[in-house]
């Protein structure tokens, strides 16, 4: 016989999802309307200025696409590449890799700039690159590097690509919220993210925001979008302002409630509160696995607060300990991806899961389980 699906209660302190607040969960249940009715429209220009809030943006091309993060990036290349555009890439990391994907599918070139996992991005090497490709009209990098735990430095990265003429194409999947991010400020012109991570709500939906210079690249393309559904010259018939929507797709409308919910606290908070919070929990985690005797991967200059990748010892068997933590602790922490496959554990503090009991939970579950 089917029975309705009940979950176990767990901790997620993995690289995402993270700990969904009861706030946001509550907000869900709420009773769905119509993705047109006059409410949901007020509930569309909250969530939009509540994204400009968190993004640190004016940008108007300010929204949430109706799928997750990776939806996010595709969209981002979707609108801005045609064929025969170059982009310099930068990649330190699983999701860099899937940015040279992206622009590969679109027609374009990547110049990859490759730094080694686990290293920040080389900015004299990116500027080489930009130097050697003129004709480059984008420089695309991952702030948040969730498969390594690295922070890449993206307003210099930003700065770069405007003084050589290029879009920048920044990947906020795991940052927004989380660390520093000023979209305004750096000069950053097309952006996504997740809203499972730093945000905490349930995972599907990714905001994006585009700079004025990002959509002028979009009106004035020679060829059509070749997605239906992420070309954003349609989707801001829906999206776009005013009170004139027109349907363009039903919007994931509980869903929204969600997002909607949990920018509101993260507004509550305040943006560097919570950049802080995010940081004061890492320092107790890193302290507390400096006193186990174990590595962080990651040098201390460019750590992400939010994703810890703590190297496996010598001789312990990583997936079992993965296992153990959830068989005992109903704790969640993520295995190593790609060339790390097996040599790190990533620990993440994102959102509602950033929090010390999460950190003295973890280092006591760790403890235990290795003891
Ligand atoms: N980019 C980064 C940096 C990520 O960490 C992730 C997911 O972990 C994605 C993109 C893809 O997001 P999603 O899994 O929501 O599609």
């Amino acid at each position: 016989m089917h029975s309705s699906f009940c979950p176990p209660q767990r901790t997620l302190m993995g690289p995402g999802p993270s700990d969904v607040s009861p706030r946001v969960l509550a907000a869900m249940a709420r009773p769905t309307i119509g993705h047109l009715d006059p409410q949901f429209i007020h509930l569309m220009d909250e969530i939009k200025s509540l994204l400009q809030f968190a993004f640190c943006t004016r940008n108007q091309l300010t929204l949430p696409v109706s799928a997750p993060g990776s939806a996010g990036m595709e969209c981002v290349f979707v609108n801005l590449l045609e064929p025969g555009d170059t982009v310099v890439v930068c990649r330190n990391g699983a999701f860099g890799g899937r940015m040279k994907e992206n622009v590969e599918r679109c027609g374009a070139r990547a110049v990859m700039v490759d730094s080694p996992w686990g290293e920040t991005i080389d900015i004299d090497a990116v500027e080489q690159a930009l130097k050697d490709h003129p004709q480059a009209n984008a420089l695309a990098f991952v702030h948040a590097e969730t498969s390594t735990g690295v922070r890449s430095d993206a307003q210099s990265l930003a700065a770069l690509a405007s003084r050589y003429g290029c879009l920048s194409i920044v990947d906020a999947v795991t940052s927004l919220g989380g660390i520093e991010l000023r979209v305004d400020d750096w000069g950053i012109d097309a952006i996504y993210s997740g809203s499972q991570k730093c945000l905490s709500c349930a995972p599907g939906i990714s905001p994006v925001s585009f700079s004025d210079r990002a959509v002028a690249r979009i009106r004035n393309r020679k060829s059509r979008v070749q997605s239906w559904f992420l070309d954003m010259n349609l989707v801001m018939g829906y999206w776009g302002g005013g009170s004139k929507r027109s349907y363009h797709h039903t919007a994931p409308v509980n869903a929204l409630y969600g997002l909607h919910e949990s920018l509101l606290i993260l507004h509550e908070e305040g943006l560097q509160s919570s950049w802080a919070r995010h940081k004061n929990c890492y320092q107790a985690l890193a302290a507390g696995v400096d006193a186990l005797e174990i590595n962080l991967l990651v040098d201390k200059s460019y750590r992400l607060p939010q994703l810890n990748a703590i190297e496996v010892p010598e001789g312990i068997d990583e997936a079992a300990v993965r296992a153990r933590l959830l068989s005992d602790w109903n704790l969640e922490i993520g295995a190593g991806l790609g060339e790390l496959t097996g040599k790190i554990w990533r620990v993440g503090l994102m959102g509602h899961s950033a929090n010390q009991k999460n950190v003295r939970l973890f280092l006591s579950a760790l403890g235990s389980v290795l003891a």
